[in-house]
């Protein structure tokens, strides 16, 4: 950002509206960008959601072994190895995810892909030590639309901080290698059957000899109920990826409880929220292979059967 680009931004912090000491092509004051929501307290070894004590002894795990994992990773394993974010998409992080995204703040990419750098830093010590990075694409009318693709922009500025952080780490940006076939506008007031079925299928490699045998690490801003993040590393699976990882900026948050769970998602376009008539309590776990006759470990099946908001 140039001074041009400085003297037409506001001189008050875009968060909390405080005056800002100096213009700045970031107008966000210190002060917002330390109280961004973090992620705390057990989480599952895949997908990264919080884990309620009730779900750390709630049978088997279904696929996987070894971790702790929640109900839906034992009952749909991802097609991911594991999924990290750096913190919760509310608050201070979410309004800054919707100011890069809505309206524009391209300079905050690179703060918050120095978040995001740290997310995928966790992955260093039992990720691949060479992997391609695919952001998330967005559908190209979509992208008409918005200009630029957000997980593109903070994927690029992470991956400048992590080459000076973890300079033995090989990362490479592959930003056209997956493709998005069908644009998933709104899902508001889909069940999660339909959201899943709505996602499934979104994307394909636009060259799967570039992914064969490769390790992949995808790339969002946002990691909602991880329908996005499973349909893609569905398709690079597929296409022959030897493994897939995913790291985003910001997660939603699972409000748990002991009697079960309410979901809280937040409403975006990829993975809007899930409307307050469908976020029933869950009460056992029905949905578990040995637990409910019939039950299957067909994701949609499990999900049409029960109505389970799991993910
Ligand atoms: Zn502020
Ligand atoms: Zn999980």
């Amino acid at each position: 950002m140039d001074a041009f680009g400085c003297a037409l931004l506001p001189a008050f912090c875009t968060l909390c509206g405080s005056p800002l000491p100096q213009l700045s092509s970031v107008p966000i004051c210190d002060a917002c960008w330390i109280e961004f929501p973090v992620l705390s307290g057990p989480s599952c070894a895949c997908c990264g959601d919080t884990l309620a004590a009730p779900a750390l002894s709630s049978g088997p795990p279904v696929g996987i072994s070894s971790a702790v994992h929640c109900r839906t990773c034992r009952l749909v394993p991802p097609p991911f190895v594991r999924a990290v974010a750096f913190g919760l998409y509310q608050d201070r992080m979410k309004a800054a995810i919707h100011a890069l995204k809505y309206d524009r703040l391209l300079p905050a990419a690179r703060p918050l892909g120095r978040m995001l750098a740290e997310a995928i830093a966790q992955l260093a010590a039992e990720a691949p030590a060479e992997m391609l990075v695919i952001p998330v694409p967005l559908h190209r009318s979509k992208y008409a639309q918005r200009g630029f693709n957000q997980a593109r922009s903070l994927a690029a500025h992470a991956l400048g901080f992590l080459r000076k952080t973890h300079p033995e780490w090989r990362l490479t940006l592959a930003p056209s290698t997956l493709m998005r076939l069908r644009a998933t506008e709104s899902q508001a007031g889909l069940t999660f059957r339909q959201r899943r079925l709505n996602v499934r299928g979104a994307f394909t490699v636009s060259d799967p000899s570039a992914v064969v045998s490769k390790h992949i690490l995808v790339i969002d801003d946002i990691f909602t109920t991880g329908a996005t993040a499973r349909a893609a590393a569905q398709a690079l699976v597929r296409a022959g990826a030897a493994s897939v990882w995913v790291a985003t900026l910001a997660r939603a948050r699972r409000v748990s409880n002991t009697g079960g769970f309410a979901v809280a998602y937040d409403e975006t376009e990829d993975n809007p929220g899930l409307p307050p008539h469908e976020r029933r309590p869950v009460r056992g776990d029905p949905g578990l292979p040995g637990n409910a006759p019939g039950a299957t470990l067909q994701g949609a099946s499990v999900f049409s059967s029960h109505g389970q908001p799991s993910f």
